[in-house]
């Protein structure tokens, strides 16, 4: 599998290992809550209203979190093994479902927290063919039950939806849709009210989603910068988790505090004119979600080619996908930032038209893309995508591979492709 150890990224930066050690203070706290003292909890989505929780104060275990979290602890290959003995195709897709083959394996002696107990419900999009039965059998494994959300279809085909997002978001995501979210959002309060006893109060959101916007927008200031800066000063290996574990605490004190504090470090950097690789010669894009098992890739072309990863999805999509005018709409602001999360991410013409435009925007190289095999939704917009940015002068390599499944991945190998790529296309 690895001709060499997966790597732990390098921290150049105080307020990550802040981050980090919050995180881990989090999970601990969250199994207190929910395992020793049996609290209420939801399983969901990363494209889901957390919001609606987080004004409930119910905890939430997030999907897409737990999966990493597996993940980086290498146990991957072992419960995706149990799903095949289960019957399950060894092509089932991976990312979404890492927690569902982890319940199944049924092993409390290697599972995080002894595996996961029973939730409240479990929430997700209806963004894929496959989110369904995921969430729907693992509801059934678990002994509670599914509450899907709808992804209607979304006319509104603007490729600059980022330029328009915060003002104008009633027609970006379109009146309808933004409608039908809320309607739903309204279902899922009331089922929470009743399974739980607590009360949703829609000024408490108000204050969040203001807060949200606080937050978002220091780390979009970040991106720009960032974007902006030569040589970058903080490789995508340090902006992901201070981008991402602020945003699974969106609107906490917490996380606006540490947003600020990662925007003056960036611009600290930038001042003093340190970059992530002391010879920075090549600005990377990486597209797709992180490559949990190995964090350490990001930063391994960094002093042999100067190459650095300048740009990821997660940081600079705070900016158009989360700041919102709230006009006195809390619920429907909400509604317009979740409906089209995962489409503006990995389908045309949403994807292809935000990705060049920040490909330009931060004077990027070359790209490097992630295609999951056994992934249908985040293989949608993929191909448009390499064809825009190869169009804008942006080469692209697609690999194979995956974001959780560990198996399919060689450090050194996925090295060597990237270093030859840019080398073939007379870049390094
Ligand atoms: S195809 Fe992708 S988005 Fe859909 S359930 Fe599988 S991993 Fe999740």
């Amino acid at each position: 599998m690895n001709s060499s150890e997966n790597q732990r990224s390098r921290k150049t930066l105080a307020c990550t290992a802040e981050a980090t050690a919050f995180q881990k203070r989090f999970g601990q706290d969250l199994r207190r809550r929910v395992i020793d003292e049996g609290e209420p909890f939801a399983i969901v989505q990363a494209d889901t209203p957390h919001e609606i929780f987080h004004a409930m104060d119910i905890p939430i275990i997030t999907n897409q979190w737990w999966s990493a979290y597996i993940s980086a602890k290498q146990l991957s290959s072992r419960y995706f093994d149990a799903m095949v003995e289960a019957g399950y195709p060894a092509n089932s897709c991976k990312y979404c479902s890492l927690g569902l083959a982890c319940t199944l394996a049924n092993e409390p002696e290697t599972a995080p927290w002894g595996g996961l107990p029973t939730p409240t419900v479990l929430v997700a999009r209806l963004t894929c063919d496959c989110i369904q039965q995921v969430f729907g059998q693992w509801s059934q494994a678990l002994g509670s039950e599914f509450f899907p959300i709808e992804a209607p279809a979304w006319e509104d085909k603007d490729p600059d939806w980022f330029a328009h997002s915060k003002s104008d978001w009633e027609r970006v995501y379109q009146p309808d849709r933004i409608a039908q979210m809320v309607r739903e959002m309204r279902d899922l309060i009331s089922l929470l009210e009743n399974r739980t006893g607590r009360k949703f109060e829609e000024a408490r959101l108000h204050h969040l989603m203001e807060q949200i916007n606080v937050q978002e927008g220091f780390i979009w200031e970040a991106a720009q910068a960032i974007g902006a800066a030569r040589p970058c000063p903080v490789s995508i290996a340090e902006q992901m988790p201070n981008t991402m574990i602020p945003q699974w605490h969106r609107g906490s004190d917490w996380a606006v505090a540490h947003a600020r504090k990662f925007r003056d470090e960036v611009l600290e950097r930038i001042a003093e004119g340190k970059g992530a690789a002391s010879n920075e010669k090549l600005r990377l894009m990486w597209i797709g979600a992180g490559v949990w098992h190995d964090p350490g890739f990001y930063q391994s072309m960094e002093e042999s080619l100067g190459a650095v990863f300048v740009w990821s999805m997660y940081m600079p999509f705070a900016g158009p996908a989360y700041i919102r005018d709230i006009k006195g709409k809390p619920m429907e602001a909400l509604a317009s930032r979740v409906a089209s999360m995962n489409e503006t991410l990995h389908l045309p013409p949403w994807m292809n038209g935000w990705m060049t435009a920040e490909a330009a925007r931060c004077g990027i190289d070359a790209a490097v893309m992630l295609l999951p095999p056994d992934n249908r939704l985040s293989q949608s917009g993929t191909k448009l995508t390499a064809i825009a940015l190869e169009a804008a002068g942006v080469p692209v390599l697609m690999i194979d591979a995956d974001m959780v499944d560990a198996k399919i991945w060689d450090h050194d190998r996925m090295v060597a492709m990237v270093s030859g790529f840019l080398a073939e296309r007379g870049l390094a």
